[in-house]
Order: structure tokens, then sequence, then C-alpha cells
């Protein structure tokens, strides 16, 4: 059986994801010499047959020293001017870098917008898929200088899994300061690395140490976790190592990369509009299920009916989506409403045959439906 190292090694279409601590430091600025020595691990991947598409963070962090500002500021308005100056510097920094080997880069700023909208997402896919088909690098990173706390992915570790998904990558590699995945704290003596997360329930085991954000980026290891799982639980093997480590990590020998932590690809590839349903959504309200409608929902994959539904909450229109709870306000699955708010509390806990004729529909078909 082919491992979760192999399928990275021969994966011929990779998503790389970079941290800002491993790129910049805080009284520098970008270091050249951290970026050309990832840059030169990305080559070589596509000397070796590879597509890459690249994320990198860095943006904010580039522009601290540049602007004289002692940390990473806290207020909006100061992190936005912050990325506009530094994601220049970062692009202009990874464009001289990939020219030592003939490569043309092409920047990407995307916005939450262009994940939670649909329509959006196939526009934003179309353009990666040309910038490959045109022998370009693509360079991802969020557009920090537009984007509020309200609509933003926020790290780059989801926005690599969402772009992994988009791009239809076979592997995702999420590249930063830890070297993987530790059963305790890994500062303390004692702790193993994870070499292979085989299942999503490895990692409940997991005690992990949720040290937070460092003082560059966004992420901490609870962001990659969660990217990793958002990946391979949609059939892409991610591995999570070191940015110094990024040769290694990317090595296409037989055996496949020799560091990290790897998640095997525990689920099967999901439609697009699954993963934007169970993962991009911008989500709008909730309905409030009774038992028998989340058995019927859940256990039989039946559509949700107005007889099911005890409650609504949220302004949403049809087509907008929603959380559908269980009893113990559990959310158990994400669909795309078939109704506006305004109408349902008249529709609510009666029959279909009840209904006047225009409104005897699902609520939620059962092909909108993710169950999460
Ligand atoms: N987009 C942010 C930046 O370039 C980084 C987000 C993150 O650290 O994950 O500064």
């Amino acid at each position: 059986m082919i491992t979760t190292r192999q399928r990275l090694a021969a994966a011929r279409r990779v998503v790389v994801k970079v941290g800002s601590s491993s790129l910049t430091s805080l009284s520098g600025g970008l270091d050249p010499a951290r970026l050309d020595g990832l840059v030169d691990a990305l080559a070589a991947r596509r000397a070796a047959g590879s597509q890459v598409v690249l994320v990198s963070s860095g943006a904010i962090a580039a522009g601290l020293a540049p602007l004289r500002l002692p940390r990473r500021p806290r207020d909006l308005a100061t992190q936005q001017a912050a990325a506009s100056v530094g994601q220049l510097l970062l692009a202009h920094a990874y464009e001289t870098s990939f020219k030592r080997y003939g490569q043309l880069v092409g920047q990407v700023l995307l916005t939450a917008d262009d994940m939670i909208r649909r329509s959006h997402y196939r526009n934003a896919q179309r353009t990666l898929e040309r910038l490959l088909g045109l022998d370009a690098v693509p360079v991802v990173n969020e557009n920090d200088t537009v984007a509020t706390d309200e609509i933003r992915v926020g790290d780059n570790d989801r926005l690599a899994a969402l772009v992994a998904h988009i791009v239809g990558a076979d592997g995702l590699v999420l590249l930063s300061d830890v070297d993987g995945l530790y059963d305790g704290d890994p500062r303390r003596p004692g702790a193993r690395l994870i070499t292979e997360v085989e299942a999503p329930s490895d990692l409940e085991a997991v005690a992990v140490a949720r040290s937070g954000a460092g003082s560059l980026g966004t992420g901490g290891i609870a962001t990659k976790i969660t990217a990793a799982a958002m990946a391979s639980a949609s059939g892409i093997p991610v591995l999570l190592a070191a940015a110094e480590d990024a040769a290694a990590a990317l090595d296409t020998g037989a055996a496949g990369p020799k560091c990290g932590t790897a998640f095997r690809a525990s689920g099967r590839r999901m439609s697009a509009r699954r993963f934007w349903l169970r993962h991009a959504a911008d989500v709008r309200g909730r309905l409030d299920l009774d038992a028998g409608a989340v058995a019927a929902v859940v256990d039989r994959r039946r559509s949700l009916l107005a007889a099911g539904i005890h409650g609504i909450s949220g302004d949403f229109v049809a087509g907008d989506v929603v959380d559908l709870v269980g009893p113990y306000g559990v959310v158990v699955a994400r669909g795309v409403v078939g109704f506006d708010a305004a109408e349902l509390p008249g529709l609510i806990g009666r029959r279909t045959r009840e209904l006047p004729p225009e409104q005897r529909r699902e609520v939620v078909h059962a092909d909108d439906l993710v169950l999460v």
C-alpha cells in the first residue's frame, strides 16, 4: 500500500504554505536568505516535474520594520497599512528570488469573499489554473489591505487548505517554525514528535500544546491542525514541517519526505460544492431541528422538511447557507435554505401536505446538505 509520505512525494500539484516567522524577523523585516532557501526548495520540486502553488504569509510582518513599528499592531488600520507596504516587498522578494531560476511568479491576493461566495470561488479557481497553465508560480496571500476582522479568512493555514482544494492539489505542505505535531508541549522534555496521523481520531488523543500565535503571524498549532484536518478529510495528504526543512519536506525520493508530521488523506475528495458548504460558506442563520428531523437528515440522508423545525434565527434569504442544529445545540449539518427567514415562521412544525401548495417543498434539499 502506498504511504502518505509516498503520496506526498509523488504529488503532481502541491500547495506549499509558509508562515511569517519563517521569512521575517521583528527587527529586520524580510530575511532574503531564508526566502531564497524556500524558493530553492520550490524550484527543485518544480524541476522534478511538479506544479507548485505558494501561499505565503509575511505581508504584515514584512511591513513592520520599514514602517518602524516595534511590534505587530493590534488595530486594523495599522495592520492594513503594514500589509500594504509589506505585501509589495514580499512579492518583489519572491519575484527576485525566483528569477534566479528564470521562473515567473504571479501574485494572487484573495479575500474571504472569494472563498465564501461560490461564484467568486470559481473565479479564483480559473485564475489559479490559468497561471499554472502559463507556467507561472502563483504566490497567494489574503488581501490584508482590504480585509476587515469580520470578513477575513484570518490565518493562512486555512487559506492554504482552501486553495489546495480549489486547485485540486495532490498534496499540501505547511511550513512554519514548528517541525511537526507533538504529543505534549514541545518545549518540555519528553514530548514526542507524532510522525503519522492516520485518522482524525488520532488527533483527539493528542494533548496539543496550544502555544497560541507567535508575535509575527496569526496562526498557532491549532490552525495548522484545522487546516490539515480540512485538507486530509477531503482527500489531500498533508505534511506539517519546519520551514528550514523545506527541501526535505518537498523531496520527491521514493520513500517520501523524512521530516515532520504526515496526515493521511482520510476522506474522499469532495466536490467543490460540498467543500464550500462545509468549510468556507458564510453561515447566515440557523434552523433548530427536533430529534426526528435530526435522524432523518443525519442517518437517512433525507431532505429537511418544515415539520421537523421548531425554531429559526438569523436574517437569511433563500439560497443562503444555514446551520442545522439538533436538540442539544449541536450543529449537525449545514445547508442551502430554500426559503427566506421571513417566510418560515408560518410554515415550521407543519406537515408538508398542510402547507399552501406553492410552499410544499423541502426547506433544505438533501443535495444541498453536508453533515458536520
Ligand atoms: N496574511 C497575513 C500576512 O501576510 C498572515 C496570516 C497568517 O499569519 O496566517 O501577514
